[in-house]
């Protein structure tokens, strides 16, 4: 569905199937900016700059900013909203395709202080965010919009009902804060949900570390592939590792033997993830 939009941006019609819902509270989005952490030391990478509403103020705090647009219907928009702002770049390509690290350091050089900052399309947001923290372990802090559902996901604990693969890949590079509920009303057009925004902060001594990181990524996937299953049975099925050895890897780390991965803390994770590793090689 097309939204027509009036006003000083002429007549854009929002694409719904790019999650394009604006903000354009002058307030709110100064209150962003200012939650995402940015200082003049910092190069900002954006995902989806829209009209550049979020742009404008990030660029007035940071050193420089790139901002990553797929939709090039927008482009004439922000050369005009964006013209006095000579430290901000807009470049065109999608966020899921395009090297990330590359652009980076394309753009800033290696050695810059990064920070990410987006109110970013909400039918990516996962795949947006595991990218950020795989492939740009050097960006400081990942501030995004999302919505509040999910954000409740970054946020959710063992026995809580959103504890997954996206709460441990958050929790366990960085810390997680919710730093703003933000109503759907603020939004134009308004979407049909709630939102928050996310501040995660790349942890800089991490409290528990798989000595294996691919591999302790690959097993929380797989202990989680299906819900309903005990974690031996996901294990055995995912891992070349037959129940005795899933039952003692799981015990080892002092779990039970029939427990599921929606009770597994990301320290227990992390240990069962070396046992098994141990068991395999
Ligand atoms: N930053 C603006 C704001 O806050 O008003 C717009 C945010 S809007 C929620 C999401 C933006 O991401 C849109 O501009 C949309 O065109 C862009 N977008 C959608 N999918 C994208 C993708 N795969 N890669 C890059 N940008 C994308």
């Amino acid at each position: 569905m097309k939204q027509k939009r009036h006003g000083h941006n002429g007549e854009f019609r929002h694409k719904h199937s790019l999650g394009q819902n604006f903000i354009e509270d002058e307030f709110l989005l100064e209150q962003l900016a200012e939650l995402s952490l940015v200082t003049k030391e910092d190069s900002v990478l954006e995902i989806g700059p829209g009209f550049g509403a979020l742009t404008k103020p990030l660029a007035r705090r940071a050193k420089q900013i790139v901002s990553l647009e797929i939709d090039q219907t927008l482009f004439p928009i922000l050369n005009v909203a964006l013209e006095h702002y000579d430290n901000a770049k807009v470049v065109h390509g999608d966020v899921m395709k395009t090297d990330l690290s590359q652009l980076v350091e394309e753009a800033f050089g290696s050695e810059c202080s990064l920070r990410v900052a987006a109110n970013l399309p909400y039918y990516i947001t996962t795949d947006v965010l595991t990218k950020l923290l795989l492939t740009l372990p050097q960006a400081k802090s990942i501030a995004v919009m999302i919505q509040k559902e999910v954000g409740d996901k970054l946020l959710a604990q063992p026995g809580d009902e959103g504890y997954g693969p996206l709460a441990i890949l958050c929790q366990y590079y960085c810390e997680v804060r919710r730093a703003l509920d933000v109503p759907a009303a603020c939004f134009a057009p308004p979407p049909k949900v709630d939102s928050s925004f996310m501040a995660l902060e790349r942890r800089m001594d991490m409290p528990c570390r798989a000595s294996d990181e691919a591999y302790f990524l690959r097993l929380v996937k797989g202990a989680f592939a299906m819900r309903r299953k005990t974690l031996v049975n996901n294990l055995i099925s995912c891992f070349p590792i037959d129940r005795a050895q899933a039952v003692a890897a799981i015990e080892a780390v002092g779990l039970a033997a029939q427990c599921r991965a929606e009770e597994v803390s990301i320290e227990q994770f992390c240990r069962l993830s070396d046992e098994i590793a141990r068991i395999g090689e």
